[in-house]
């Protein structure tokens, strides 16, 4: 599968996912505020039945509404002309819930206008109520006006997502599941993601070890030859040749070793004082074959070889010259200009060039292990991906940092930051 297709069908699962999510979410809520409404429809005719079994109410034409009040949530508020026994409501409040399924504790009171407290107060507990009971809290006033039976419903939310809970249990069973598919979606992705690395990592390889070892056979072959000796320029110009293959060839050995021994580890770094003119200089020297090869332009402006700075000689040259390499293979016809110098509390070497640029998109991963900017068919220059990787591995060991101002088809600019 093409990775550029996994990545919209990992994208879209992933929106449906969220999507899935948000509509569970949604009829949670439905289903919670439906059996509020029903818990509350429940009481209303529950204390409607209470009404009639003790004759309550002298007025019977008056509505319902008018006489019961919701002043909260947990709290129902209805008009009583007299105020029943405390035995009979009791009762008939256990045997009307029990009827219309209202199977929670309720807390009662029985309040008198004239005396202006609550006269009695009862706590009825469900058998099929867990809760402890909690009879300590008093009741709260909500009207001194007319006498009143105040009922109280401690655990009204608990009871009612009690009601949900196969809802929540389903609802927690497809987060899970969809927990699950998220993750197996990502290591997929990933497993993928690395598949493709480790092809682009063996190409890249075979090419770059291939290709110098076709052009050390071809030169070794004419060095074979047995008038050879009679043409000292071109037995000096293909051991040259020799030289300058095997010399790449082990750079990138190198290179690929110390990625491997040092994988997740900080460089061990022995600090001393180098001056950052002379590692420049010895970059430069190391890569001279490629400079010429490009024909390319560097322009100087280094400060003088008097500043010194603290750091590994042998590891920031290696940034300086994976610098300069990539500088040279990412332009065309290349102008490089190296500059050097302070940067409020930093040491600085910059390397500008005016290559192929890299577009914003892609300079945040540009210093992970084996990345590559993914150019098409933009250009064909090969590489591990592993240079950048190792520049940032060495300047974070000095505590430093590193800049990238970069513009696709004009150029781009490194600064190495260290600590003066
Ligand atoms: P590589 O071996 O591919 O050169 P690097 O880690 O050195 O690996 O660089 C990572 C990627 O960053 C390169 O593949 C390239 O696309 C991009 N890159 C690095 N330096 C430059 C530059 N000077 N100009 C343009 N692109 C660059």
């Amino acid at each position: 599968m093409k990775s550029s297709i996994l990545k919209w069908l990992v994208l879209s699962a992933t929106v449906l996912i969220g999507l899935i999510v948000v509509v569970q979410l949604y009829w949670l809520t439905k289903v919670y505020s439906f059996e509020q409404k029903q818990f509350n429809t429940n009481v209303v005719k529950s204390l409607r039945g209470v009404f009639e079994d003790l004759e309550m109410n002298d007025n019977p034409a008056q509505s319902l509404q008018q006489l019961i009040h919701n002043p909260a949530d947990d709290y129902y508020l209805f008009k009583a002309d007299t105020i029943p026994e405390q035995d009979s409501l009791t009762f008939y409040i256990r045997k009307e819930f029990g009827d219309f399924d209202v199977l929670t504790d309720v807390k009662l009171g029985a309040y008198s206008s004239t005396l202006k407290k609550y006269v009695y107060e009862d706590y009825i507990p469900t058998a099929a109520s867990g809760f402890n009971i909690t009879t300590a809290q008093g009741l709260p006033v909500f009207t001194g006006e007319y006498d009143h039976i105040l009922l109280y419903f401690p655990h009204r939310s608990q009871y009612i997502l009690g009601e949900m809970n196969f809802w929540i249990i389903s609802s927690v069973a497809l987060f899970l599941a969809l927990i699950g598919l998220a993750i197996s979606l990502f290591y997929f992705y990933r497993q993928k993601f690395l598949a493709e690395v480790q092809k682009d990592f063996v190409n890249n390889f075979t090419h770059e070890f291939k290709t110098p070892l076709a052009v050390i056979k071809i030169a070794s072959d004419v060095l074979a030859q047995n008038d050879i000796s009679q043409k000292p320029e071109r037995l000096k110009r293909y051991a040259s040749i020799i030289q300058n293959q095997t010399t790449h060839l082990q750079n990138q050995v190198e290179k690929l070793l110390k990625s491997a021994s040092a994988e997740n580890k900080k460089f061990p770094l022995d600090k001393e004082n180098v001056q950052p003119a002379k590692l420049i200089e010895q970059a430069l020297n190391k890569l001279q074959p490629l400079i010429e090869q490009k024909q390319a332009l560097v322009e100087l402006k280094v400060d003088n070889y008097e500043t010194n700075i603290q750091a590994d000689e042998g590891h920031l040259e290696l940034a300086i010259i994976n610098i300069l390499e990539n500088a040279l293979k990412y332009s065309i016809s290349p102008h490089i200009i190296v500059e050097t110098g302070k940067d409020e509390s930093d040491y600085f070497i910059s390397v500008k060039d005016n290559g192929i640029g890299i577009e914003k998109k892609y300079l945040k991963n540009i210093f992970k292990k084996f990345y590559r900017v993914p150019t098409g068919n933009v250009h064909d220059v090969k590489g591990f991906g592993l240079g950048l990787n190792f520049v940032k591995r060495i300047i974070d060991g000095h505590d430093g940092k590193i800049r990238v101002n970069s513009l696709p088809g004009i150029g781009t600019e490194f600064r190495l930051l260290i600590p003066f």
